[in-house]
């Protein structure tokens, strides 16, 4: 995720250009694609004077709106969770309830626990292994 310090837009991935405002994210890029840093006045490749016009540098205020904005987001999300949790809760009739859904919330809480311990290589092996039942199976449809 990118975000430009011009127009202030945000863009997936690490793009080379903004595609709203055509700036260049903290570098001059000639037009044969050389990148240059942002104070250079000439390609230091092929000493082209057509380079692209850099987005302004990162500022102390957009490093603040970004983070401002990503708090935003996370406490949008965290109110809304809480709310539907409340709500839940005030809903539901918890002495009928609790002693089926403790059981469930202690197996969900079991696999999360279980799958957060397993190393990289086990989960691989676990793949390959699944992979190996799909191609049997698919061998079993073409017989
Ligand atoms: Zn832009
Ligand atoms: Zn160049």
């Amino acid at each position: 995720m990118r975000r430009c310090t011009s127009c202030f837009r945000f863009h997936p991935g690490s793009p080379t250009f903004c595609s709203y405002c055509g700036r260049s994210f903290d570098v001059r890029i000639c037009s044969r694609g050389h990148r240059n840093p942002r104070g250079a006045q000439y390609c230091s490749e092929c000493g082209s004077a057509d380079l692209s016009t850099p987005a302004p540098p990162a500022s102390f205020l957009h490093h603040l709106s970004g983070f401002v904005l990503y708090l935003l987001s996370g406490l949008t999300i965290a109110l809304t969770v809480i709310t539907a949790v409340l709500a839940v809760l005030h809903s539901i009739d918890w002495t009928a309830l609790a002693p089926s859904l403790v059981p469930l919330v202690l197996m969900v809480g079991f696999l999360y626990w279980t799958t957060t311990l397993l190393p990289g290589p086990v989960k691989k092996v676990g793949k390959a292994a699944g992979r190996q039942v799909m191609k049997s199976i698919k061998k079993d449809k073409h017989r």
